[in-house]
């Protein structure tokens, strides 16, 4: 057994759910929290004080150097109620070994298994009444960490605060998206941050995705620092293609490497398809969407699981790609996905965990 199997949570309850105010037929995402949070602090080289409290504000220094030099970094992943009732986590681990790897390359410490796993799986088994039933809806859960010490000065924190919120969804309106292929801003370069969910890739899509809203564009897909002639990734979400009997995804440390997609990949492998993570050129998605052979095209991730691309934008052209009804290894993933979650179908890969 390792040292932090150990670690103990300490639990305090609130005195008065917030659960009887929330209208679970109108949720918005992200502005609905429930009765309580996980908290933990990184003091003096260890994890301390691990705590379940009533949902609240925090009260930090000015200084605290995560709001000056950024040290910040967070996950997204999702609890789904069955209809018998239990409460499964969708590949959590999956979560935490990307989580620490975000945490090594800026610098901060790892949180253990039993911190992130233990702890939220308390925090949820606390809070289960919070986890919507409806086909489509969940629990979105929200851990993240950053840097707590209050001092000014480019050097790692020397505290951290490790903080895990919740957040019920509603379903999820399957919208097809229109993107923009972006050849000036650039998200991540080679040797840089782009595959760590840290809160600064964030901040720095905000303005050129923003540009692209106003010209009528749902999201942007990044291309590569270097010529701008591979096909990255979206806002918040993976891309994947389909020629064929293969499902083509791009792969780069440039990107975020997507529990959806990496679950989508194996489903397809499992299924009989090929399967290619590789470098994916602009002009290679806009021959294929020109001559018929990208039959299919989606972003794949946690808040939407599986959205389909109609439309691609580059230098001033729109290509259309087929009818999303008509896409048959979508529409039947997205399916498996959802039967797998709410525990309708044999988990047979052994991804809920319960
Ligand atoms: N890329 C980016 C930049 C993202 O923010 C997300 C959402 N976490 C994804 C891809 C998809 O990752 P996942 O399937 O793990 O949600």
């Amino acid at each position: 057994m390792n040292e932090a199997a150990t670690t103990a949570i300490r639990v305090e309850q609130t005195r008065q759910s917030k659960l009887p105010q929330v209208d679970f037929n109108n949720l918005k995402f992200g502005q609905t929290f429930s009765d309580h949070m996980l908290v933990a602090d990184y003091v003096d080289g260890h994890w301390t004080d691990v705590s379940i409290v009533p949902y609240g504000n925090l009260s930090l220094s000015p200084a605290t150097s995560a709001l000056h030099y950024g040290q910040a970094i967070f996950e997204g992943m999702k609890a789904y109620r069955f209809a018998n009732g239990t409460v499964s986590l969708f590949r959590p681990h999956k979560n935490l070994e990307r989580f620490n790897k975000s945490a090594l390359r800026l610098e901060m410490p790892e949180v253990p298994e039993d911190i992130f796993i233990g702890g939220l799986k308390t925090l949820i088994d606390l809070d289960r009444d919070w986890v919507p039933g409806a086909e489509g809806s969940s629990l979105y859960i929200r851990p993240f960490m950053f840097g707590t010490e209050p001092a000014l000065g480019v050097h790692p924190s020397d505290s951290y605060k490790f903080i895990v919120i919740t957040s019920p969804v509603g379903a999820y309106y399957h919208k097809s998206l229109r993107l923009k292929v972006e050849t000036h801003f650039t998200r991540a370069a080679e040797g840089g941050v782009g595959f760590s969910k840290n809160a600064g890739n964030y901040a720095l899509s905000l303005h050129p995705t923003r540009l692209a809203q106003q010209e009528g564009f749902d999201q942007l897909i990044w291309t590569d620092a270097n010529e701008h002639k591979y096909v990255e990734e979206a806002g918040t979400a993976n891309l994947l293609f389909r020629v064929g009997d293969t499902i083509i995804t791009p792969s780069s440390d440039t990107i975020l490497h997507g529990i959806t997609r990496r679950t989508i990949i194996e489903i397809a492998r499992h299924w009989g398809y090929q399967a290619e993570e590789r470098k994916v050129s602009v002009k290679e998605l806009i021959d294929g969407i020109e001559d018929g052979s990208v039959t299919e095209a989606f972003a794949a991730g946690t808040a939407a699981t599986l959205t389909p691309i109609t439309e691609i934008g580059y230098e001033g052209r729109i290509y259309t790609l087929p009818d999303p009804a008509k896409r048959v290894f979508s529409n039947k993933v997205l399916q498996y996905l959802n039967d797998l979650r709410y525990g309708r179908i044999d988990d047979e890969f052994g991804w809920n965990l319960i």
